[in-house]
């Protein structure tokens, strides 16, 4: 059933006010809704699992953020925290308690860190873990994953040139050519490329980069077996072994994808949940990795908001909630009941849609493929067809990231009853998608 796009008056007023202020308009690329239908929506409030636009338009929202609002938008607990700490003020640039009970509350419920230090992003997480790693193997080379992000770093923004294995290619203007020569950029779910790059660049790779739950490229599940492979291959060559957990940190489980797995990583970086909404940025390691850093050790890293105390208290709130008992089993059964009854639909129909999902994470792909473990195996043509849903999806209610490559996800805000419509919604986009 054909229905009428939103109202978006207000929005587009917004949105050309905001062009002769930003470049693009936005603050951030991906929120310029470049690829989907339409202006980009100015949100005005959040409440739970839903968003309203300067329009007054109403949604139920699955981006959440980007992933940091696993306890949806506005959630009590977290709100009275911030309030209160912001209370006493809002930054000092010294050190707070609020600092060590965030970390306590990290570092005592999982064990595959036990040192952290506090930043104010993912990509200044990311950065930071790449120099620790640089500076604790005394080696330049890094080595990461065609279809991985890890935010907008210089060393991370480089993509596989042509060949199996590569030096990065710049994939922004601006970054020097030398500094993507440090970056090597191979295929995930390639054994064989890895091998090959460790053979070639013998005692020169300092650290392999990799989001164990790839999320920013489609949803690209890797096998524990590679994850394993990496392990081993990172020991036995004196490589430091990063999972970039910005995404499944805390998302997956309390101790992300290295929980999930079982692998120990030597460096993990976090960001999104770990702030419960408001920016904070992490990584963490062994005592004896993070000692390297200053002002014990000679690797510098710095910042004049981190540990920010109204951060702090967000995350606190946010992790608090997290470790209540049950909490990630039932995100994931209801999400799983979700992502079935679609699936099931779309099998009914004979639609050729996947619905990749791991815990709360999910990514339509309009491929009739089983597995897509790689960059490269996903059909870009296929994004057309997420331009229609999208848009089919915002005029009945349902706002998901603007963009095919990006994931949704889902909040303990959610209910069956925010799941059934959504589920309606999507059955009727569908059918305007393929059948269209
Ligand atoms: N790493 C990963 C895996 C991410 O998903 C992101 C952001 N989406 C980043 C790093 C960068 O984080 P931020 O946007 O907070 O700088």
């Amino acid at each position: 059933m054909q229905v009428k796009d939103i109202s978006r008056t207000k929005s587009a007023e917004l949105y050309e006010k905001a062009k002769t202020f930003f470049p693009g308009g936005v603050n951030s690329p991906v929120r310029a809704f470049k690829s989907v239908y339409g202006t980009p929506l100015f949100i005005q409030k959040g409440n739970g699992s839903h968003i309203w636009d300067a329009d007054g338009n109403e949604f139920i929202d699955f981006c959440g953020s980007w992933g940091p609002l696993i306890l949806g938008h506005n959630h009590p607990a977290v709100r009275e925290k911030v309030t209160e700490v912001m209370q006493n003020g809002m930054s000092f640039g010294a050190p707070t308690a609020l600092e060590n009970e965030l970390a306590e509350l990290i570092l005592t419920n999982n064990k595959f860190i036990e040192k952290i230090r506090f930043v104010s992003s993912g990509t200044e997480a990311v950065m930071s873990a790449i120099r620790l790693a640089r500076g604790y193997t005394k080696r330049d080379k890094i080595l990461k994953f065609e279809g991985c992000y890890h935010g907008h770093t210089d060393a991370l923004l480089v993509k596989a040139g042509s060949g199996l294995i590569t030096f990065g290619e710049t994939s922004s203007a601006g970054v020097p050519k030398s500094f993507a020569d440090e970056t090597i950029v191979i295929a995930l779910n390639d054994k064989d490329a890895l091998q090959k790059a460790f053979a070639e660049f013998k005692d020169q790779i300092a650290a392999i980069i990799i989001e164990p739950i790839p999320a920013n490229n489609g949803l690209l599940l890797q096998e524990q077996d590679f994850l394993q492979f990496l392990r081993d291959q990172c020991s036995q060559n004196g490589t430091m072994l990063i999972f970039d957990e910005v995404i499944s940190g805390f998302r997956v489980g309390f101790e992300g994808a290295a929980g999930l797995y079982g692998i120990q990583p030597d460096i993990i970086t976090y960001g999104k949940i770990i702030g419960g909404g408001m920016p904070v940025g992490a990584y963490g390691a062994s005592a004896a990795i993070m000692d390297n850093i200053s002002p014990v050790g000679p690797v510098y890293q710095a910042g004049t908001l981190s540990g920010n105390p109204v951060a702090m208290g967000a995350g606190i709130a946010q992790l608090t909630e997290l470790l209540k008992p049950g909490f990630y089993q039932e995100l994931e059964s209801k999400t799983t009941a979700f992502v079935s009854a679609i699936q099931q639909y779309v099998a009914d129909k004979g639609y050729t849609l996947k619905i990749f999902q791991l815990g709360s994470i999910f990514w339509f792909a309009f491929t009739g493929q089983e597995h897509i473990r790689r960059a490269d195996e996903i059909d870009a043509a296929s994004m057309a067809y997420f331009k229609i849903f999208h848009r089919e999806l915002l005029n009945r209610g349902v706002y998901l990231g603007p963009s095919g490559y990006e994931v949704g996800f889902i909040s303990s805000a959610h209910t069956m009853d925010d799941l059934e419509k959504t589920k309606l919604a999507i059955f009727d986009s569908l059918d305007i998608v393929y059948l269209s």
